[in-house]
């Protein structure tokens, strides 16, 4: 079915990045992770692979396709390392495609060509110490004055945060509460008041960068404002959505390489005399994990596909909601397949693991989803 879905265009590109993936990011995932640092040249090179716009048209510098193609990429890169392939949603999807969709003429010519070709990279700030979950609640405050918006606040857990030259950056309009006041920036690394104020340690998705950044009386130019003042939370809502499928591609990722190396492993790994495939409860498992992962891809290629069509709130908090859970309990099950030297980190199931996990975290929680999921349903 899934085959269905896939044009030739989105085969030769799932192709291209996947052999990209091997050759470039395999021989050095491990390292990434090891030593908790994103390779510097990267997003030239992915520039020149095309993908960073992917949705972007083509007079901006992008490749002028469609979320399912996105999905595909980070699907791809997912596969073999999943730091970069978050870095390049945050990057891509995040800050590329919300500026894209939501930006003036004036915005598109200023930042996407760079935004393209990897010169400059992107990231996406909501997330505050005290406004998660309920992101609705940012203080993050946005004061007008002249030719200026003056932001003050801190943003924190933001991929890229610590690279990025171009972030969306939600605040508020001073003085306006709840969801109204909330309204999006282009916001530059330059801009005098902005600063990295920490970076986290994390237990996956290391390489990807993930910092806190403070806005100290930032001036940003008032032509830096995307959209329209105070009708910001519909910007969100709609980017939430959409990234919830673009992302849904990194667990989907992830679960296939669990998946294949599992295989590998249960064909040559002998005991009582045989290949532990020949076990039938090994086999049962390989079964279990080959359906959810055909389950959640048919979901995920559905959704993007309706997405580009039109609204999808709940189908969104769904792809993604089945595909993250169903990658972590791949990735664990794969571990178990490797018995002993799956726990060790000579082999990438822990990565897997960890890297896993997130998904159910990031672009709202599981619970979050199921709230999504659950009130629209009832309505
Ligand atoms: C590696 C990483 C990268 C990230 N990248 C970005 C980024 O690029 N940009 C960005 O803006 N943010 C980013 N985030 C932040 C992420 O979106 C938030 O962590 C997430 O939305 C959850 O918010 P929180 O961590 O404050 O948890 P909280 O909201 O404090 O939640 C804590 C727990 O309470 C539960 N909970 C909360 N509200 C409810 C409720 N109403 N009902 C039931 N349970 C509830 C949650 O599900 C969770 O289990 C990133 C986070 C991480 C870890």
């Amino acid at each position: 079915m899934t085959n269905d879905l896939l044009s030739d265009e989105h085969r030769i590109l799932r192709d291209t990045v996947r052999a990209f993936a091997r050759r470039e990011l395999g021989p050095i995932a491990d390292e990434i992770d090891r030593t908790d640092t994103f390779p510097p040249d990267l997003f030239r090179r992915l520039g020149e692979l095309g993908v960073l716009g992917v949705t972007v048209p083509r007079e901006y510098g992008g490749a002028g396709a469609d979320l399912l193609s996105g999905v595909l990429i980070i699907e791809q890169l997912a596969r073999v390392s999943g730091s970069v392939a978050l870095s390049y949603g945050a990057h891509a999807n995040l800050c590329v495609n919300t500026l894209c969709v939501n930006g003036t003429e004036e915005q598109r010519l200023a930042y996407l060509p760079g935004l393209c070709s990897g010169e400059l990279v992107g990231a996406l700030a909501i997330t505050e110490p005290d406004a998660g979950s309920d992101a609705m609640s940012m203080k993050t405050t946005a004061v007008a004055d002249g030719d200026d918006f003056v932001l003050s606040g801190t943003k924190t857990l933001i991929t890229n945060g610590s690279i990025a030259d171009v972030i969306v950056l939600y605040a508020r309009m001073a003085g306006v509460t709840g969801a109204r006041g909330v309204t999006p920036f282009i916001v530059e690394r330059r801009l005098p008041g902005f600063s990295v104020s920490r970076t986290f340690d994390k237990f996956g998705h290391r390489g990807s960068p993930t910092a806190e950044l403070r806005l100290d009386d930032c001036r940003v130019p008032r032509r830096n404002l995307l959209g329209k003042p105070n009708k910001g939370a519909t910007i969100l809502m709609r980017g939430l959505d959409i990234e919830r499928v673009f992302l849904a591609g990194e667990p989907l990722g992830i679960a296939e390489e669990a998946l294949a190396l599992s295989i590998e492993y249960a064909r040559q790994r002998h005991q009582f005399g045989q290949p532990i495939g020949n076990f039938q409860l090994i086999q049962a498992k390989l079964a279990d994990m080959y359906t959810q992962i055909e389950a959640a891809r048919a979901l995920v290629y559905q959704t993007a596909v309706q997405a580009d069509r039109g609204a999808v709130h709940k189908e969104a908090a769904a792809a993604i909601l089945f595909t993250a859970e169903m990658a972590t309990r791949v990735c664990l099950d794969a571990m178990q397949v490797h018995g002993g030297y799956g726990y060790l980190n000579d082999l990438p199931l822990g990565r897997l693991v960890r890297d896993a996990k997130l998904l159910e975290i990031g672009a709202g929680t599981s619970e979050i989803r199921r709230l999504i999921i659950g009130r629209e349903l009832v309505k």
